[in-house]
């Protein structure tokens, strides 16, 4: 069947009709490269694989934008699967690793297991299963260089727009290098920048802080020259990060004070997981890794599950676990009760309980209270109580930004993001051949994004089975409503979530957090489920010649 704007849409008749080759793949390169597309002679069309006969020089099959975790595991992804696609990475920075190449602070490490944010292709092989930055860094630079996808990647090349034109089945690509304009065009394009602004952090107006003679700084942009030993830090702030840099700083510091205006919920975790280990003497890196991943993946969806239906239960657990790690008689309701059920917001989870030992040893200590405003000497307190302080660590999270900023327009109109929907949580309604990467807020990031790879990677099969060329997630049911992309009650998220698509009310347009269920929909589901639409390129037909 043939649409208006001359494209072929999907449909049995029309796979079957006359603009289909029968048995398209057969014949194929092995990795069903787009050497050969039904839908007609290639004499009579603009060459769409022109890059395969040498122009234009920067058309690409895929292009990934971002070269950190996600990023590598997408190519990683592709060029098994497709081992003669071309394929580039563009990366703004110019080093690979992303979130865990810019992160500098003391003590930087994930704050979920190294075998589930590590991919589901390389097994993590170190002891520490709550693993230090550098570790995690040299874990994905390995990952690139060992599969050569080091080769691909354009460093300083940081992406600005992307235009998606149905009459090319292209999208073409702006990016800025060195201060001059880039431009590549590329088949399918496929985000992996991350959520956050890689500029700037949150950083909230604090009265008085220019008259503060000591210094500022925000994990985000550690100085790698500042010095804190003997020093009497303020950490302002109760997130992931602030648990991690006090206990790291306390060791060297005079003293380290953790300024919250709320309290988090903790939980004290053994860095190691003896079982892990042991799986992996016994049963080799691989088996045990399998392993160690689903067992992970059970224990934390048991966690999240119970807090969600048995929130009270939690609470109290948690609070005799605290209760536990520190002195008797500690004020835990003013420093360990928080006002929001667990799993609200993320659980901080501390190895070997190191932040609750710095506290046991008076190396730091909790002050629950609101800035009024700097002084010369440090801050003063909405209580009156004045904190002393050399170096302040505006601990105060995240900016987020949807897709690196990227200016994203179809068919010349731009897109506004809050507009669209996201589709399965990685494409988005109404635009053609895009697929991102966001991680589950609830489990670790890499166990969505392996399977946004893998779910990618079926597409691009189906696609060549089928001799299309565009697929797009298109809601045609006006019974979906919309809701915020994130249920999730973080600040961060709160402050920024109305820049970010919508998700949907259902499937396949709410925002599956449940690893279990993706692997089920992603892996085994359907790739053409009545709501992704796919499509040729419109024919250009000359007229037949008159005999
Ligand atoms: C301190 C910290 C600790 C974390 N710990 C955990 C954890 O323990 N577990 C967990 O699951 N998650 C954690 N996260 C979330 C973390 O970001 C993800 O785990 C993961 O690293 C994200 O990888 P990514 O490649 O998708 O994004 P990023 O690591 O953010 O990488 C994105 C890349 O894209 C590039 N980029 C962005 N925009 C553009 C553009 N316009 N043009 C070109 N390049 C661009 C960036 O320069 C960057 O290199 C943590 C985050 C932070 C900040």
């Amino acid at each position: 069947m043939t649409t208006e704007s001359g494209r072929v849409s999907e449909s049995p008749s029309a796979i079957a009709g006359p603009d289909a080759v029968p048995g398209a793949t057969a014949g194929t390169p092995k990795d069903n490269q787009y050497s050969r597309r039904p839908g007609g002679d290639a004499r009579n069309r603009t060459d769409p694989d022109s890059h395969r006969t040498g122009t234009p020089k920067h058309d690409l099959d895929i292009l990934i934008v971002g070269a950190g975790l996600s990023g590598i595991g997408a190519a990683h992804h592709i060029q098994s699967a497709f081992p003669n696609r071309t394929y580039a990475i563009l990366e703004a920075r110019d080093a690979i690793g992303g979130t865990w190449d810019l992160f500098r602070y003391p003590g930087v490490r994930s704050d979920s297991d190294m075998h589930t944010l590590g991919y589901r292709f390389r097994p993590w092989t170190q002891a520490k299963a709550i693993a230090d930055g550098p570790s995690i860094l040299q874990y994905v630079r390995d990952t690139a260089t060992d599969a050569g996808i080091d080769r691909h990647i354009r460093f300083g090349h940081r992406v600005t727009a992307a235009s998606w034109s149905t009459e090319d089945t292209r999208w073409t690509v702006e990016a800025v290098h060195n201060g001059s304009p880039v431009r590549l065009t590329a088949r399918f394009l496929y985000g992996c920048t991350g959520y956050y602004d890689y500029d700037n952090g949150h950083a909230p107006e604090f009265p008085g802080v220019e008259q503060f003679e000591g210094t500022v700084v925000h994990p985000q942009h550690w100085p790698a020259d500042l010095d804190h030993t003997g020093k009497k830090v303020v950490v302002i702030g109760s997130g992931a990060t602030a648990v991690t840099l006090v206990p790291a700083m306390a060791e060297q510091a005079g003293h380290v004070t953790m300024l919250q205006r709320s309290p988090t919920y903790i939980i004290a975790i053994p860095g190691e997981d003896a079982i892990a280990n042991t799986l992996r003497r016994v049963l080799g890196p691989r088996r045990a890794y399998a392993i160690t991943r689903w067992k992970n993946v059970a224990l934390a969806t048991l966690i999240y599950q119970l807090s969600r239906r048995r929130p009270r239960a939690v609470k109290s657990f948690i609070r005799k676990a605290t209760a536990s790690q520190l002195p008797p008689g500690y004020d835990l309701d003013t420093h360990f009760k928080p006002r929001y059920q667990p799993w609200d917001q993320r659980l901080c989870l501390v190895p070997d309980g190191d932040l609750f030992r710095s506290i046991r040893h008076g190396k730091s200590s909790v002050v629950t209270d609101t800035i009024d405003h700097f002084t010369r000497t440090g801050v003063r307190l909405a209580s009156g109580a004045e904190l002393d302080a050399d170096i302040v660590v505006t601990a105060t999270g995240l900016r987020l930004l949807a897709f690196g900023g990227i200016q994203v327009t179809v068919d010349d109109q731009p897109v506004k993001l809050p507009e669209t929907m996201a589709y399965k949580g990685m494409m988005l309604s109404d635009i053609p051949n895009f697929v991102f990467t966001i991680g589950y807020t609830n489990a670790s990031w890499t166990l969505k994004a392996d399977l946004v790879s893998e779910y990618f990677v079926r597409i691009l099969r189906h696609l060549d089975a089928h001799g299309y060329d565009e697929f797009v997630p298109t809601n045609n049911d006006p019974t979906v409503t919309d809701q915020p992309l994130m249920d999730f009650q973080a600040g961060y998220v709160l402050r920024a979530i109305h820049d970010f698509p919508r998700a949907g009310s259902r499937a396949p347009w709410r925002l599956g957090m449940s690893y279990a269920n993706d692997v089920v929909n992603l892996r085994y589901g359907r790739v053409d489920d009545g709501v992704m639409r796919f499509s040729r390129r419109p024919a250009v037909v000359s007229s037949p010649a008159v005999p």
